[in-house]
């Protein structure tokens, strides 16, 4: 039997769109999903399941571990598909999550068991406003699709670096990337979004309306909603604007003269990199290049000409390379060298890695080391790690401190360093799991002993999954408005697969 119902959902005092009697029905529990889902969603839309030939490709991710499992992924096309949808697992108690670019690997994402999956890619429009400041962007854009898209516009806007990953999930933590120094975080772009909340109403948030949940979007934003359409601002593109990029290997005795230059240009952690400049330092197996031992990968990556580069990264000419290279690229071809465009190395599925981060203001030398050599002890006894990379990403970020603490769920902004410890394990061997998580922990835990910090910072789109939610967003005032806001909006915790708040 059908039920019919229209209502203006309230939201905590927020009316919420009124939804449309005929079209939202409740289904009776234990309706097939297809048979009853299938007619009510809009015609681009697609439900699969489990026994289909593309189950594989609609339910594929980037990471092999600890994943949710779905009984049915419905590719939606529309607001109103998300919202048909929700109805429909609430309606049946079954668990569900948006699928934006598919690249999320906390394990806490592996808490949602045979749920369906809301896949957004087929949602990947991109509409440029009339004043050309601000686009509309589909929740099932690639970070490669907005940099491409925009481009052929003349535009372009904060986005990660990976092409592969989504633009959703990487939003809703903060989103940070090259262009960060100059235009902020990719959530400190974000002007409105559309969101359909954990009852089915969808609503409008921004700094006029919802403000609290547009707040919240920005940096927390996983636990809230499903964004079913994104309005950042954008700027103009540079096509005269070349980057130096300049890719070393060193052996590992470098590190610390490495690091020290890196500190300077950071004046020990007190002031930004110059606006543009970002460093990529990883420790890895490169067995061509050392056969005993890790070696050292520095990028090195500067818009200018590549005199002001050299000028700039003068003190690193001074050691002794196993190899280096430099290319002169434009903005967009900077992704394909450092090798995160689409079909590069960092972008390659299939895989079972995790990533036990810290943020940091300035490298401790002798924590560097530290950790350099529980690297290199673990990837030569265990085989199975040996893919596992420790990447220290030093971004500029005036921009990113530009924007007042408190006026987002952002927590972190005045960190050069993000350390993305990837424990790169097999999946199908489980007893890797153990020593992978162990020895993950053990750098992270002396890169946190040499920050001098008192809370350990983990960027949540980076996180395990095995942290506090203060180390995660933050604490005192920050997790109290987060657990009020939690509490009004999704009262019923439907969005908790993604380092949850609760
Ligand atoms: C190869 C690679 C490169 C990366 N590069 C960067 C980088 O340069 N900068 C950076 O900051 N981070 C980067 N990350 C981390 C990235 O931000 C996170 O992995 C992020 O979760 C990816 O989002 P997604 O949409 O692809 O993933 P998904 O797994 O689809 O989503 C992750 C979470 O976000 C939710 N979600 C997705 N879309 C929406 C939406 N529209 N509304 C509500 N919830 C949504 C999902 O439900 C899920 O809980 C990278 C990750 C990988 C694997």
């Amino acid at each position: 039997m059908k039920i019919r119902y229209s209502i203006s959902l309230l939201v905590a005092g927020v009316v919420s769109t009124l939804l449309d009697a005929e079209f939202f029905s409740i289904p009776s529990p234990g309706t097939d999903i297809t048979a009853f889902l299938g007619p009510r969603l809009s015609s681009n839309a697609a439900i699969i399941l489990p026994n289909q030939p593309n189950w594989a490709n609609a339910s594929a991710r980037w990471q092999g571990y600890s994943i949710p499992t779905y009984q049915a992924v419905v590719e939606v096309s529309t607001e109103k598909d998300i919202q048909q949808t929700i109805l429909f697992a609430n309606n049946h108690s079954i668990p569900f999550i948006a699928i934006g670019g598919g690249h999320g690997y906390t394990t806490t994402m592996g808490r949602m068991k045979n749920g369906i999956g809301i896949s957004l890619k087929r949602m990947k429009t991109i509409e440029l406003d009339k004043n050309n400041n601000t686009a509309h962007f589909g929740p099932g854009l690639t970070n490669g699709e907005v940099l491409r898209g925009l481009e052929a516009l003349g535009k372009r806007t904060a986005t990660g670096n990976c092409e592969c990953a989504g633009l959703g999930g990487l939003l809703l933590g903060g989103g940070k990337g090259l262009l960060q120094g100059r235009f902020g975080l990719v959530a400190d772009n974000l002007v409105e979004a559309r969101v359909v909340l954990a009852n089915g109403s969808a609503i409008t948030a921004s700094i006029n309306s919802n403000t609290d949940l547009f707040w919240a979007l920005k940096g927390a934003g996983h636990n809230f909603g499903i964004v079913s359409e994104f309005h950042q601002r954008i700027y103009s593109s540079e096509p005269e604007e070349k980057w130096v990029v300049t890719e070393s290997f060193f052996t590992q005795d470098k590190l610390e003269i490495l690091v020290q230059i890196m500190n300077g240009l950071l004046d020990n952690g007190k002031t930004p990199y110059p606006v543009g400049l970002a460093t990529f330092l990883g420790f890895m197996r490169s067995p061509e290049r050392d056969s005993t031992k890790a070696v050292l990968r520095l990028l090195l990556i500067h818009p200018g000409s590549k005199k002001e580069a050299a000028r700039l990264l003068q003190p690193f000419d001074s050691i002794t390379p196993i190899s280096r290279q430099t290319s002169v690229t434009k903005y967009t071809g900077v992704v394909k060298i450092i090798g995160v465009s689409d079909d590069g190395p960092g972008c390659r599925p299939p895989g079972a890695r995790h990533s036990l981060p810290i943020s940091l203001l300035s490298y401790n030398v002798d924590a560097m080391r530290e950790a350099y050599t529980i690297f290199n002890n673990y990837t030569a006894q265990h085989e199975e790690l040996s893919k596992s990379a420790v990447l220290f990403e030093g971004y500029s970020t005036q921009a990113v401190r530009a924007v007042a603490e408190e006026s987002t769920a952002v927590s972190d902004r005045q960190f050069n360093i993000l350390v993305g410890n990837f424990v790169h394990h097999s999946a199908a061997a489980i007893v890797a799991v153990e020593p992978a998580y162990l020895y993950g922990r053990k750098i992270r835990d002396v890169l946190f002993a040499g920050s001098g910090l008192g809370r350990l910072p983990a960027y949540v789109n980076y996180a395990y999954g095995d942290e506090t939610v203060e180390q995660i967003y933050g604490d005192g005032w920050r997790m109290e408005k987060l657990r009020r806001l939690k509490k009004e909006y999704d009262p019923s915790e439907r969005f908790n697969f993604y380092n949850p708040i609760v």
